[in-house]
């Protein structure tokens, strides 16, 4: 699940990590109140503008301006909230802006003593450890740091049994810090590591790490990555999902327990396990198709689920065929063939053609009462030969 920066930054600060403080805002009115409420608080005259959206580079996009006084917070968060905000990460017609965050300027005006960093946790798979990688190249891209200058990125790889002072120290000293920022930031990079470990997140991307001129290390940025599977144990994480940034046929897939991945292919993919659809989308490709969906309609596919399926796969308007795949060893294959005779039946027309192939316990009455349906579908034995009746279907 990916956060908001506002979300992440507040998830980050719960654990002592220092952060550049701000407050969300959804219209422009509150955007001042709270531009008033942070001068109050911090003492800061100055505010900067930031859009909340799911996608990174939003400064390049026009989705981070600085307001020098009242007047500019009211003008720049009309123009930003109510925006599609167009950035390298996202589509070309951009991401809408539900709200912003106004947060304290901390670069100080005028001032040629901040530093920006860039630093992420996230988990190694090579290796199954986490790792700290940094870089004095903050702010910035980080790919085009790696791509042309990749001695400037760092990495510490943590021991399960957790960070141990001394490579906090090394980040800091790899920095170039000394003195009380050096301390900051290994203090910086310790609570980072722990709120990285406590949140149960996959990633942290914190872009820029910021050293004031006073010496303070503290989050500018924060993209924030939690672990789905782990969602269970922290219940105050789940209201922090929004839905409006992710895929509308995703989410919807997601309320009716199906594993669905949207493409953008095709060929629309109703396959039981994991595994076995990763393969069927192999052959749809092979066979000359691209498919339109990852789909794991899981271990009961009886009638509900089939038709929740299909519609779910239907809702995708490239979708052009429809392969299903079922391999029925709990469940068995005629259950399935009449799941998908009654789903087709109950949902009147389906206008693409369907192929089945349903292997496994009795699938040969399967194929009979798939073949008798007088329905447009068509069944198949060999996964070969289903491939094939998609590519046939699509020219
Ligand atoms: P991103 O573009 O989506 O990664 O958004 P960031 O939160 O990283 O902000 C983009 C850039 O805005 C940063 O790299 C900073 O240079 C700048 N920025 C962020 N906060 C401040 C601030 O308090 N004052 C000033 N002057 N610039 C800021
Ligand atoms: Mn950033």
């Amino acid at each position: 699940m990916n956060l908001h920066e506002y979300q992440g930054k507040e998830i980050l600060s719960g654990f002592g990590v220092r952060i550049q403080r701000g407050i969300v805002a959804t219209t422009p009115e509150e955007a001042v109140a709270a531009a008033k409420k942070l001068t109050d608080e911090t003492g800061t005259g100055w505010h900067v503008i930031k859009a909340q959206v799911h996608a990174g580079g939003r400064g390049k996009g026009g989705g981070v301006k600085l307001a020098k006084n009242l007047d500019d917070v009211k003008t720049i968060s009309e123009q930003i909230i109510g925006m599609d905000l167009v950035t390298p990460q996202t589509s070309a017609e951009g991401k809408r802006v539900h709200q912003v965050l106004v947060a304290e300027d901390v670069y100080y005006p005028g001032d040629s003593e901040t530093s920006e960093f860039y630093m992420s946790v996230l988990l190694n798979r090579a290796t199954g450890k986490n790792m700290i990688m940094y870089s004095t190249e903050g702010g910035m891209d980080i790919e085009t740091v790696a791509e042309e200058t990749p001695h400037l990125i760092f990495t510490e790889e943590v021991e399960p049994s957790g960070l141990l002072p001394f490579q906090a120290r090394r980040v800091a000293f790899n920095l170039g810090l000394s003195g009380l920022a050096f301390k900051e930031m290994t203090k910086f990079v310790t609570a980072l590591y722990t709120a990285y470990v406590k949140s149960d997140s996959s990633l942290f991307e914190i872009n820029p790490v910021l050293k004031t001129s006073d010496d303070k290390i503290m989050a500018v940025d924060a993209k924030v990555t939690i672990d789905d599977n782990a969602l269970y144990r922290h219940k105050d994480y789940v209201e922090l999902r929004d839905k409006r940034e992710e895929n509308a046929i995703e989410v919807e897939a997601g309320e009716l327990g199906l594993n669905y991945v949207d493409l953008d292919g095709n060929v629309g993919c109703m396959v039981n396990g994991a595994g076995l659809a990763m393969a069927t989308m192999d052959l749809i490709k092979q066979a000359g198709g691209e498919p339109a969906n990852f789909l794991d309609v899981g271990g009961t596919a009886d009638a509900a689920r089939v038709e929740a399926a299909f519609k779910i796969i239907l809702k995708d308007p490239a979708v052009k065929a429809i392969l299903i795949n079922i391999f029925g060893g709990i469940v068995r294959c005629d259950r399935v063939a009449q799941g998908v005779i009654d789903a087709y039946k109950n949902m009147g027309t389906i206008n693409v053609p369907i192929i089945v192939r349903l292997q496994g316990t009795n699938a040969d009455i399967a194929k009979e009462l798939i073949d008798n349906s007088g329905l447009d579908v068509q069944s198949a034995v060999q996964f070969q030969e289903a491939a094939d009746k998609v590519q046939a279907v699509l020219a």
